[in-house]
């Protein structure tokens, strides 16, 4: 056994093979896998194998295509076998609005290449004999599903990695994993101790303990599942060819065939985490006793639509855990602050997933980042704020929908409320329907008179929709107020902070007092970030961001650090209000001595009320407005200004389903819509804000680039649902493009969707056809916003 190594994986499933593979086929040939028993000794020995493409993320269900064609790649390289079944897949829809969720998955998979089609009950009956269709309205039907050899797999991921120099130690346990000064790390295994630049924790059930020994919280958690596998079935036996998988959804249940029988799998409302206080280590080679009572409800479905199933013997039950992140998507990445470890655990679905994983986390260590946006599974999309008590009710929510609709609009109840703001009563008292970002509780709108105080999760427009037009035009018309807490908020200072600042963003930095916009790319040009920075004083900034992307900011700030600069992530430290609209201007004067005149982009400190605050002159709602920021412990008092003084200005609040109406009124982007690691400056239109004459982080990358595709604005002609993303775009009557987000336009009355099109046709008055719900939707290119066209309301 080596004694110092590049990389030294943890974790022999799956999950860690495939990342040991990706690594040498990146050209890391000094790498190394421990695993403490032998390969495939935790949940991996006990899946089912089955494999899929349907994920609601597109980047995700992009990287479980590529996990999928990598098998045939694999049994080619080493001449093992992976026990592959291609035998296609139909996920079945009983009612309209599981449907509508199939068609528009459907609609992304044809611009992302993927064959899939929507069936009817005739062809489901045909195709998949075994369904009863009644009640069946409909099917996706995906060629590449299908399931293979677990064991087998691992085994060929392994080898496959040794040929690619890859050294791999079985019964080898990982004790402690020690940082020195130098940020390199000790791995010290009852073998002895290796010396490594990087970790890469892929203990799978294991995942929390391996990152405890780095002092590391891994937010997973261990849930418990059963699959049948029946005896022989006559309608099985007497087939030529292998039935195909189906997923029902409605019986929570996954089935295929296994030999001349049946294997079934359920997601089990009664469901039940496993090792709530940690994975014992000598857990591995056994199963959980089985547990048909806890599946009984679901048995009861499946006899209903798999009717051959009521008449078949049970041959074997497999009973065993699996790890599960609080959204069901892996966590992928470096840990934000601990140099030289990352994270490829909480894998739920390691033989759809495991080859995208291994891929991007190997681009990550090798290249400095992936070739595509991978927030979904960057395991910096749960911050500091997340707790094994939060984790635990949202995984198990997640297990229990699983196969459940997921809505665009829909808000997921549990372990909520978990972070609140100071205005959390006083916004419930004035109605407030809450959403959730980033474990903060945010109002998405104000319910008033008999509006409803719940909104009814929907593909099309939803029941909330009169009530965000009336706080739409409320702040249009007069003024409105939000709370500016889900903004990512960021303090840099130091002699050297302007400097640091013009590397680490590609845009201008501000003069003393002024605010820019900024885009912040990556090596490549990708988009990482799209900043507003004030400057307060010489030495002191503040830059905002969206919420979300907080500690994957952090993450890139921290890497990036210079000498001579402090920067302090005051996301939750600084907070306060947005007004907008007419008479936001009118507003901010009857509540301060200091003058109201800001100039567009002015940052000014100034006491309103009888709070301190820093206000700067800019707002998403394309309106007149101003963003008022202040210590959250005068959160109240600045409140009680506002909103007393604005009553006779028709004051009223907003929120965040109005902004996003709002902010289409004057095209403007998104982070993780139109902005994203997936797009360019030059593709976004984000070139406008760089900088050429100085250096920055990307300047090369974006200064060669020869974008083929443009961000661009429709007018839609749609029906009852608007564009909320991925919808592909028809021009002459093929996919040339995808919409990254829409919706409805309370104030002009319009829908708007923003797409990426090939460059060449992004020109005004381009009529196209949009694909929204299984419509085609006639859609025209517009170059002008809809509101304050010269932007005299915005910048006046
Ligand atoms: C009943 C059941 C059915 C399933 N069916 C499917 C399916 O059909 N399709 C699908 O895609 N997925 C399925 N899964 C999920 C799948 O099993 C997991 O996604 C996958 O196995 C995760 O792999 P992993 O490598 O992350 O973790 P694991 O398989 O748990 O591997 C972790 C490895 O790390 C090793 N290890 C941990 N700590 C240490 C240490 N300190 N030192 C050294 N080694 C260590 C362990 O011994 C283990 O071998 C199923 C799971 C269950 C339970």
């Amino acid at each position: 056994m080596k004694t110092s190594t590049r990389v030294v994986v943890i974790g022999g499933g799956v999950v860690g093979a495939s990342v040991l593979y990706h690594l040498t086929k990146l050209g890391w040939s000094d790498v190394m896998l421990l695993e403490r028993a032998e390969l495939t000794s935790g949940s991996t020995w006990h899946a089912a194998g089955g494999f899929h493409t349907l994920n609601g993320d597109t980047n995700m269900a992009a990287l479980q295509g590529y996990t999928i064609k990598l098998y045939k790649e694999l049994e080619e390289l080493t001449g093992m076998s992976c026990g592959l079944h291609h035998v296609g897949g139909v996920t079945l829809a009983d009612n309209k609005d599981r449907f509508d969720m199939l068609v528009a998955e459907r609609a992304k998979h044809r611009y992302m290449g993927l064959e899939t089609e929507i069936i009817g009950p005739d062809e489901i009956a045909m195709i998949a004999p075994i369904a009863n269709t009644d009640g069946i309205i409909g099917a996706l039907y995906d060629p590449l599903d299908g399931h293979l050899d677990p064991s087998g797999t691992t085994h060929a991921y392994a080898k496959a990695a040794r040929m690619g120099g890859a050294e791999i130690v079985t019964h080898c346990m990982v004790t402690a994993t020690t940082q020195r000064g130098d940020g390199t790390w000790d791995v010290v295994t009852d073998k002895g101790t290796i010396h490594t630049e990087h970790v890469v924790n892929a203990g799978g059930l294991w995942a929390r303990e391996v990152a405890a020994m780095a002092g590391i919280y891994a937010p997973l958690h261990p849930m418990e599942h059963q699959y049948i596998v029946t005896d022989d079935v006559p309608e099985i036996v007497e087939r030529d060819s292998e039935h195909p998988h189906v997923m029902d959804p409605a019986g929570e249940s996954y089935l295929r065939q296994e030999g001349r029988g049946l294997c079934i799998g359920f997601y089990e409302q009664p469901c039940r985490p496993w090792a709530v206080d940690g994975t014992p280590w000598s857990f591995g080679a056994e199963l959980l006793p089985n547990d048909l009572d806890k599946i009984e409800d679901s048995i009861e479905f499946a006899y209903k639509r798999f009717p051959a199933l009521a008449r078949a013997g049970v041959k074997s039950v497999v009973h065993g855990p699996f790890t599960f992140a609080p959204d069901g998507n892996p966590l992928v990445g470096p840990i934000p602050g601990v140099q030289g470890y990352w994270s490829a655990c909480g894998v739920m679905a390691g033989f759809s997933q495991g080859g995208g994983v291994g891929l991007m986390l190997a681009q990550w260590m090798v290249e400095g980042e992936c070739e595509r946006d991978v927030t979904a599974m960057d395991v910096a999309r749960f911050g500091n704020w997340i707790t094994p008590g939060y984790t635990r009710p949202k995984v198990v929510e997640n297990y229990q929908k699983r196969f459940s609709i997921a809505y665009p609009n829909e808000e997921l109840p549990a372990a909520r409320p978990h972070r609140t703001t100071p205005m959390y009563d006083i916004f419930t008292e004035h109605g407030a329907v809450w959403g959730h970002q980033y474990g903060l509780e945010v109002p998405n709108y104000f319910a008033q008179g008999d509006e409803p105080t719940f909104e009814a999760p929907s593909f099309r427009r939803s029941n909330a929709f009169a009530a965000v037009a009336r706080e739409v035009k409320s702040l249009r018309n007069a003024v409105g107020i939000t709370e500016v807490h889900n903004f990512g908020k960021f303090r840099v200072k130091g002699t050297r902070a302007r400097q640091w600042l013009d590397r680490i963003m590609a845009g201008r930095i501000p003069k003393v007092g002024r605010i820019s916009l900024t885009p912040m790319l990556s090596p490549k040009g990708k988009l990482m970030g799209d900043f507003t920075v004030s400057c307060l004083n010489e030495t002191t900034f503040i830059l905002t961001a969206s919420y979300g992307a907080q500690a994957q900011h952090l993450r890139w700030f921290l890497m990036h650090q210079d000498d001579g600069v402090t920067i302090e992530n005051i996301s939750d430290k600084l907070n306060g209000f947005s007004i907008a609209g007419p008479r936001a201007r009118d507003l901010l004067k009857r509540c301060t001595r200091d003058g109201a005149n800001l100039a567009f982009l002015d940052a000014r400190q100034m006491t309103i009320g009888q709070t301190a605050c820093t206000v700067n002159r800019v707002s998403y709602t394309g309106d007149l407005g101003y963003e008022i920021y202040c210590d959250p412990m005068d959160q109240r008092a600045l409140w009680t200004t506002l909103w007393t003084e604005g009553q006779p200005l028709g004051l009223s609040l907003f929120g965040m389903r109005a902004i996003m109406s709002l902010r289409l009124d004057r095209f403007f982007g998104s982070w993780m819509r139109e902005f994203s690691p997936d797009y360019t400056a030059a593709e976004t239109g984000m070139d406008r804000f760089i900088k050429w004459d100085k250096d920055f982080i990307g300047k090369e990358a974006a200064q060669a680039e020869q974008p083929t595709r443009q961000l661009v604005t429709f007018e839609v002609d749609a029906i009852d649902a608007d564009v909320t993303a991925y919808e592909p775009i028809f021009i002459d009557g093929t996919v040339q493009g995808f919409c990254t987000s829409g919706g409805f336009s309370h104030h002009t009355g319009k829908s708007i969707a923003f797409g990426l099109v090939p460059k060449d046709q992004a020109h005004a008055g381009l009529k196209v056809e949009i694909e929204i719900l299984g419509n085609m939707r006639p859609a025209t290119l517009i170059t002008d916003p809809i509101f304050d066209a010269d932007g005299a309301r915005l910048r006046g």
